[in-house]
Parts: C-alpha cells; sequence; structure tokens
C-alpha cells in the first residue's frame, strides 16, 4: 500500500486531508512540526508528501530543499498565501506541485495519484529494464534467461545458457575446458569436463548455421574454446 506523509500543523486541515486519502486506499501518516516531520520524511519509506510552508520547527521550505537532497519522491506543497506559492515556485526547491488553501480534497486526493503514478513509472522502469546481451544476431536476455538467434528464439537448458552467456560476455578469451567446467558448474558437482565439450556441441546446434565451421564459439585445439567477436 502507497504510503503519504501529510506534515501540517492545522489539526482540521490534517485530519481532512486524511480522511479523503485513506478513502482512496492510501496509508496516511501525520506529523505536525517541520522538523520532526523532516525527519520521518527522510527516514521512513514514504511514497508522497504533502508539505505544508509555515510549520513550527522548521519551515516548508527548508524540508523541501532537505528532501530533495536525498531523495525523489513526489513533494507537494501547500499553503494558505497564494503570494508564498508564487514565491516558491521562484525558488526552484524541486516541489512536484503546489496547492493554495484552502483546496477540495478531492483536487488533493487527484493530484496525489497523478503524481504517485508519474513517480510510479519512473521508478518501474528503471527496475524492469533486463539486462541484455547482444553480439553479432544473438541477443541474450539475462533477466529473463532467453535467447534469440538472428531473431527467432531458441530453448536452452539453465547450464547451456549460463555456458553461452558466460563466453558472450567474454569474448576474444580462451577458457580451458576446466576453467568452464569451474565457473559454471558448482565445485561440488562431480563431473567430469566432457559435459563441457557435449554442452558446447549443444549450443552450437542451437546459434551456429554450420556447426562445422562455426561462426561464434570457437575450438582452440588443445587449449578450449573462445567466443569470437
Ligand atoms: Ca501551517
Amino acid at each position: 500500500m502507497s504510503r503519504i506523509l501529510i506534515i501540517e500543523d492545522e489539526e482540521a486541515i490534517a485530519d481532512l486531508e486524511k480522511d479523503y486519502l485513506e478513502l482512496s486506499g492510501f496509508q496516511v501518516e501525520i506529523e505536525d512540526r517541520g522538523d520532526t516531520g523532516l525527519t520521518r520524511a527522510l527516514k521512513e519509506e514514504f511514497n508522497l508528501i504533502i508539505l505544508d510552508l509555515m510549520l513550527p520547527g522548521m519551515d516548508g521550505f527548508e524540508i523541501c530543499k532537505q528532501i530533495r537532497e536525498e531523495k525523489n519522491i513526489p513533494v507537494i506543497m501547500v499553503s494558505a498565501k497564494k503570494d508564498d506559492i508564487d514565491k516558491i515556485r521562484g525558488l526552484g526547491l524541486g516541489a512536484d506541485d503546489y496547492m493554495t488553501k484552502p483546496f477540495s480534497p478531492s483536487e488533493l486526493v487527484a493530484r496525489v495519484k497523478a503524481h504517485m503514478a508519474r513517480y510510479e513509472r519512473l521508478i518501474g522502469s528503471g527496475i524492469k529494464e533486463n539486462e541484455i546481451v547482444e553480439i553479432r544476431g544473438i541477443k541474450i536476455d539475462k533477466t529473463a534467461r532467453r535467447v534469440w538467434i538472428n531473431g527467432e528464439e531458441k530453448a536452452f537448458t539453465s547450464k547451456e545458457f549460463d555456458l553461452l552467456t558466460f563466453l558472450a560476455q567474454n569474448p576474444n578469451h580462451v577458457y580451458t575446458k576446466e576453467e568452464l567446467f569451474s565457473k559454471i558448474w558448482d565445485m561440488e558437482s562431480i563431473g567430469d569436463i566432457a559435459t563441457v565439450t557435449v554442452h558446447i556441441k549443444k549450443i552450437r546446434e542451437k546459434i551456429e548455421f554450420n556447426t562445422a565451421k562455426p561462426q561464434y564459439i570457437e575450438t582452440i585445439w588443445g587449449v578450449g574454446y573462445r567466443f569470437k567477436v
């Protein structure tokens, strides 16, 4: 659930905002002092801050500035004076929105939702970005563990995938079968290095046009394998 911190010293206003936001499904906390509000804003995980300008302990200007130095969560600043709002805008403190009191609670809720959605898209796009390795027609999605060869998806077993990815990420470097075995298979597994040969053969059948003349994974006779660039 999304958490909102209201830093507001007028109890009636804070309670009204809290009621409306809770009805919309948000979890809401209230702090009635600027200094304690800032401490909580920095220490705890909130998804959005509603910040009054005139507060005991520390004013909204300073709070907004300090939040921005550490976090980029949305901050909506509110003030009873239209002039103050203009002043804050001019200062470029990094608040995401400004509202003049009195405002309708439903308008506040609408703005909260809009800022939260925008922020989540921003964050979400970062988290969801998959790690991709692309090399000469081979595309490896490390996050989804999927592989495409010239646009066509091919199925790989777990160890085939690990071996191919390792070689593709370290191209132009010759690895012995022993090195590959110790990197891809866990050290406790009792296998022999012939396992590596078998897996290389299977990978080649999936990625090479002609396995007799490999274009990607070269055999360096008497040494091991190398991914060509
Ligand atoms: Ca106030």
